[in-house]
């Protein structure tokens, strides 16, 4: 392939791919409480989020990531679940802050989930409360790199070993 310079790239078709992937993660659309401005602010002009990849969708069908910012009630646990369910594979869950990852401050309450991880799978816990935009882009960047990996294995035709969750402090 010819890059401006002259020069020529030379890539395998699956590396190209599983770059494609990890540098094109689409995410739903929704924040739930306070973490979710933090969210907000991850993916406005000061930190930039789509220079990453990262770009907000209004509909499951079009999401590879789903970042759960916030406290969940129990009420709105199902609907979670089901956007998740609708979202193809492979698929990819972000606990932001304290409340999604276990509860938080509420884990006490019996209205509030103590973690998504009690309905969905999670590939990254983010601690904080809130969690600041960086430890956010922190485990994006962790996450972008198990995806790379994950691809390797996919053109190997192997499963990839269940890994243990990406945790970011
Ligand atoms: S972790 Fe803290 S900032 Fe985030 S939703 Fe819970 S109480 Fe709000």
């Amino acid at each position: 392939m010819n890059v401006p310079g002259g020069s020529i790239l030379v890539a395998k078709l699956s590396d190209v791919v599983g770059w494609a992937r990890k540098s094109s993660m689409w995410s739903l659309t929704f924040g739930l409480s306070c973490c979710a401005i933090e969210m907000m602010a991850t993916a406005a002009s000061r930190y930039d989020l789509d220079r990453f990849g990262v770009m907000f969708r209004a509909t499951p069908r079009q999401a590879d990531v789903m970042i759960v910012a916030g406290w969940v009630s129990v009420k709105m646990a199902p609907f979670i679940k089901r956007l998740y369910d609708q979202m193809p594979e492979p698929k990819y869950v972000i606990a932001m802050g304290g409340c999604a990852s276990a509860g938080g401050p509420y884990r006490d309450s019996i209205t509030i989930v103590k973690g998504v991880d009690q309905f969905i799978p999670v590939d990254v816990y983010i601690y904080g409360c809130p969690p600041r935009p960086e430890n956010l882009i922190h485990g994006i960047i962790k996450l972008q790199d198990r995806i790379q990996e994950q691809h390797k294995f996919e053109k190997q035709g192997k499963p990839m070993p269940k890994p243990d969750p990406i945790i970011v402090q």
